[in-house]
């Protein structure tokens, strides 16, 4: 890699070359004074209404999903290295713009939203993040869908011109999809040897909660409840706890890194 570093130290480094001292971000990223925890954002899929998958013996699948982001919640802030949120904590149905919203506001880190779907013969786990086709349309997308004050307001650049404001846009979204596929090889690592994993365990498609254009985001499919032999591991706590163990290291890592790339930036 040729650099590492944070995307919001790029912005700052980005905008420090066409007006020095802006207080936005001087605000966003002090230098000395001890950071807050990165936030680490765990969206169990689905919830409410939505059931998502039914497996063969009939598991919902938004309560495999919840079930396994609260044991990982635990794990994650037993480290002590980070903040944990979820995206919602009950029963309840989330709008999937809603849960990216939900980490957009409160900056964070990192997403990681859990599921266990269903396909025709797949077995294993999985990890998903946004692919560059969709990553493109979502540049397009965002230009249709947001005025430029959202665009703007949920970036946090300062007033520059709007080709300024291209460039660091587009920095921001390589460092972010940087960021996710660094994480996608981390969970595969920490997940291998621990449960089966499909075939080509990191994948790419263009999943509408992976769309944060800031936050590094993938999707787990903790396994598939089509799957009898899945569903009946799923549904054990033990089994559950043993994925929740490897995502915790998977996110650990990433964190360390994360971190290493900070210090390595400044
Ligand atoms: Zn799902």
């Amino acid at each position: 890699m040729p650099f590492s570093c944070s995307r919001r130290r790029l912005l700052q480094l980005a905008f420090g070359m066409v007006a020095a001292g802006a207080p936005g971000l001087a605000e966003a990223a002090p230098r000395r004074r001890a950071a807050p925890l990165p936030l680490v954002v765990l969206d169990p899929g689905h919830g409410g209404k939505d059931p998502g998958t039914i497996g063969v013996t009939g598991t919902h699948e938004k309560r495999i999903t919840l079930a396994a982001a609260q044991e990982l919640k635990k794990r994650l802030e037993a480290t002590g290295r980070c903040r944990v949120a979820l995206t919602r904590s009950r029963d309840v149905f989330v709008p999937l713009s809603g849960r990216v919203d939900f980490a957009r506001r409160r900056e964070a880190a990192l997403f990681v939203s859990l599921h266990a779907d269903s396909a025709p013969g797949a077995r294993g786990a999985s990890v998903y993040t946004l692919s560059d086709r969709a990553s493109d349309s979502l540049s397009a997308g965002l230009a249709q869908r947001e005025n430029r004050a959202d665009l703007r307001g949920g970036l946090r650049l300062p007033p520059v011109s709007p080709e300024v404001e291209r460039i660091l846009f587009s920095l921001v979204r390589q460092e972010t999809r940087a960021g996710s596929a660094r994480m996608a090889a981390q969970v595969v690592r920490s997940l291998g040897g621990t449960v089966p994993l499909l075939p080509n365990t990191h994948r790419q498609a263009a999943f509408a909660v992976l769309k944060a254009p800031d936050i590094p985001s993938v999707l787990v499919e903790m396994g598939f409840l089509s799957d009898r032999r899945d569903e009946a591991d799923l549904k054990r706590p033990a089994h559950r706890a043993k994925v929740a163990r490897a995502l915790a290291e998977g996110i650990h890592g990433w964190l360390v890194r994360r971190e290493a790339g900070l210090s390595t930036a400044g």
